[in-house]
């Protein structure tokens, strides 16, 4: 059976990069994912660079959906992007909370991402689909498990269609997560987010600040191979490959692919997955 993937881009920050862009997406296309998405920086500082390159994949056919996050922003100036992305044809948004900025002020007029999946739901009824954020290991503001759990539930019966996860190495943690909010009534797909791995060092300082484990056995291992790249590169495919087939002989209706806007881990994890 075909498995269901979406993949993730960042907004590149340059021309070069944004070429680069371009040939990473061609190779991805390959694997005939369902949509890929581009993430919206803080505040919305990437609001024109989200778009662009948003514009650019529906223009190549391809089903995009901008993430949009709320902290720091007007009512009104998320209702101007609304209509930007409804004007461009765009019928998916991953509606999120965001960070804000280190030193920015908390000027804005939404708190929480369930108030914006009310918003747009107010504002633009049923013409998006709404995906949010999940956290198999919890997000690391949250007072407690069970506090964090209620905040996605009451982000879902807000109107999302659908919810990825935060990247993650344990895939019970998955299970568990997706029991839990079954349990509370959850219907909607919980698509875990996959994170391949390119290098150790920075996945582990990424790892630190967003909450999400790298189990003890994986940390050693990595540390153990220092600079050597390929055995890096060699390890992360086989742990993550491995992880990814639990997660579909476990349930999970599809994989979200944090790309890293690099084609090669997500094409060979894929490969592997169809070879199965
Ligand atoms: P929320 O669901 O609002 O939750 C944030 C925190 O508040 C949690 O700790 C929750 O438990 C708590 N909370 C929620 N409601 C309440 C309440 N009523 N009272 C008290 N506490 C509450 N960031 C970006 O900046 N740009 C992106 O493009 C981006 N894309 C992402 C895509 C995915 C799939 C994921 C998993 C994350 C992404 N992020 C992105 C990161 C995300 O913005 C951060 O994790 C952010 O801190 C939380 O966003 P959220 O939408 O999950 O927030």
């Amino acid at each position: 059976m075909k498995t269901e993937i979406s993949i993730e881009f960042f907004p590149p920050q340059t021309p070069e990069g944004v070429e680069k862009l371009r040939v990473t997406r061609q190779k991805l296309a390959e694997l005939k994912p369902e949509f890929f998405s581009v993430t919206y920086g803080a505040g919305g500082s990437t609001r024109e660079r989200t778009f662009a390159v948003v514009k650019e994949i529906a223009a190549e056919g391809f089903d995009a959906a901008p993430h949009l996050s709320c902290i720091g922003s007007s009512r009104e100036s998320i209702r101007e992007i609304l209509a930007e992305y409804k004007e461009a044809g765009i019928k998916r948004i991953v509606a999120l909370r965001g960070d804000l900025p280190s030193g920015m002020a908390e000027t804005g007029e939404f708190r929480y991402a369930n108030e914006l999946v009310e918003f747009i739901r107010a504002e633009t009824g049923d013409h998006f689909s709404l995906e949010v954020a999940a956290y198999p290991e919890w997000h690391p503001q949250a007072k407690s498990p069970k506090d964090d759990l209620d905040a996605f539930v009451r982000k879902v019966k807000a109107g999302a269609n659908s919810a990825i996860t935060q990247y993650f190495y344990n895939a019970d943690a998955y299970f568990h997560f997706v029991d839990e909010a079954r349990a509370l009534g959850v219907e909607v797909p919980i698509i875990p987010g996959i994170m391949p791995i390119v290098g150790f060092t920075k996945l582990a300082r990424f790892s630190d600040a967003c909450g999400a484990d790298i189990p003890r056995w994986m940390r050693k291992k990595f540390e153990s191979f220092g600079d050597d790249s390929d055995s890096i590169r060699a390890f992360g495919l086989d742990v993550v490959t491995e992880l990814c087939e639990r997660l579909l002989q476990g349930g999970a209706p599809g994989l979200h692919f944090y790309c890293m806007n690099q084609a090669g881990l997500t094409t060979e994890i894929c490969k592997r997955l169809g070879s199965k």
